[in-house]
Parts: C-alpha cells; structure tokens; sequence
C-alpha cells in the first residue's frame, strides 16, 4: 500500500505552499466551525495568527445533522475565507462535501478537508485525489485505523501523496463526551503509516473545558498538530459553540502545545 510505511519509510512531510506538516513540523488549523460573518471570521483569524496558528479553519458547507440547522454559506463563505486568508497570511482549510464542486474549492481552498462524514465517500476521495491540493481527511466516526487508511489510499493512488490525516474522535458507549477521542490512533497510524496525523480535540470531545488537556496529551503522544475550533463569542456562535475556545483560551493552549513540543 502507498500509505504504508513498509513502501515509504521516512515521515511525509506535507508542504503547504511553504507551510510544512509532518516529520517533526507542527501544523495548527483554527478558527470557527462555520463561516458566520465577515466580522466573525476576521476577528478569529486575527486571534489564531497572533496565537501562533498557521492555518485557518471554517467551513462553508457544514455536514449538519439536522437540515434545519445553519447549513454555510457556500460559495459565499468561501469567498470571506479566501480574502481573510490573503489578507491575513493564514492557509486556509475548509470541507469539501461535494464532488462537483472541486473546482470551486480548489479556487478558494488551500487544503481540502474531507469531513468524517464522508471518509467513505469514494468518488469525493478520487475527485480529491485527482487535484493537486492536500487534503486533510478526517477520520469517520465509526471507522477503524484500517478503513481510514484505506480511505487515505483511493486519494494517494489518484497521484495526491499530499494527505493529512485527523483523529476527530469515534463513536463509542460514552456519552459525557461527544465523541471518544481515540489518541491511542496516533501511535498506531505512526506504526503503520508515514502520513502525518494531526488531532481534533474540539470535535474529538464536543466540550470546550477538554480541549485544553487533549491538545496537550495530543501533542506529547506525537502528533502532528491540531484542528481546534475558536471562535470570538461561543455563546452565539451557530454551530459547535460548546466546544469552541474563546481567544484567550485558545493562546493559553498554544502556549502550552510549543512547550510540550520542544520537549519532544
Ligand atoms: C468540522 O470540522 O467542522 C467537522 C464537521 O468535523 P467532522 O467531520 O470531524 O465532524
Ligand atoms: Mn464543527
């Protein structure tokens, strides 16, 4: 298999247009679950770069689980995206859900993000695998270590070595916790795999208190980097506001992350 480390020994490092992850280079993506606003976005963007993030998350087209909820913006939100990313020098990762659209995402998008929903969407992971863009392919939530490398496989054998993988969490018997935030995924995928990993601890335990200790453990169990959500008031934001950092909280994580990375 080309995602095995048996066919490639040494860590993938995933360039970014000069933004490097992977083989000891910490990727941090942050930002809102959602595009809101202009003024949403902005103010998030400013308070992830002065942090120390490279990337910016928000998404355009949200995977919803009820269709009454916000659903995005769409081409819209990726519009606000791209201007903040060019205004802010931040790379910009947002969810693909659509292969007719890879055109479009490719335009506004510097990383694609391939949402747990849709790990096992074949024909989105060839699409994404036949454009030259890396891709951050999250891990389905019921989706064993195997599966999601296979996943990661259908986009590598298009000719796209550029894949960043993301531990979000998994469904289990636990409730407390959205998901259960499975770390012991990064060990097993830096066994079997030279892709890099990076982990969700916001989506990986849907409450905001425990982001800052799972970003942590992440950090010291090898990853390489994180997807954390931020945004400028969790109170109102419209999607995931309960597991959404405020900006001060956020540079406290960070803080914390870059003094367990340069102990590693
Ligand atoms: C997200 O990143 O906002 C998201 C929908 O994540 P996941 O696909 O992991 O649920
Ligand atoms: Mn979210």
């Amino acid at each position: 298999k080309l995602v095995s480390r048996e066919f490639k020994h040494e860590d993938t490092i995933v360039n970014i247009d000069g933004v490097l992850v992977g083989g000891g280079h910490l990727g941090i993506m942050a930002g809102p679950c959602a595009v809101e606003s202009m003024e949403q976005l902005q103010e998030s963007a400013q308070a992830v770069k002065a942090a120390g993030a490279q990337f910016l998350r928000g998404g355009a087209f949200k995977p919803r689980t009820s269709p009454y909820d916000f659903q995005g913006f769409a081409e819209k939100g990726l519009q606000m995206l791209k201007t903040v990313g060019e205004k802010t020098g931040l790379k910009i990762v947002t969810e693909i859900v659509d292969v007719n659209a890879i055109d479009m995402h490719c335009a506004y998008a510097d990383v694609l993000q391939v949402g747990a929903r849709n790990m096992q969407n074949f024909e989105l992971l060839k699409v994404v695998g036949k454009s030259k863009k890396p891709v951050l392919l999250k891990r389905g939530m019921s989706a064993t270590i195997s599966e999601w490398l296979n996943a990661a496989e259908y986009i590598l054998s298009e000719g796209n070595y550029n894949v960043i993988l993301c531990e979000r969490g998994i469904r289990t018997y636990e409730t407390f916790t959205r998901n259960t935030l499975d770390l012991s995924a990064v060990a097993a995928v830096k066994e079997l795999s030279h892709l890099p990993i990076i982990v969700d601890p916001s989506h990986g335990t849907g409450r905001w208190q425990m982001v800052r200790p799972m970003a942590r453990a992440a950090i010291a169990a090898g990853a390489d980097g994180l997807m954390i959500e931020v945004h400028p008031h969790p109170e109102v934001a419209l999607s995931d506001g309960d597991q959404s950092l405020t900006p001060e909280n956020f540079d406290v994580v960070m803080k914390e992350v870059s003094q367990i990375a340069a102990m590693m």
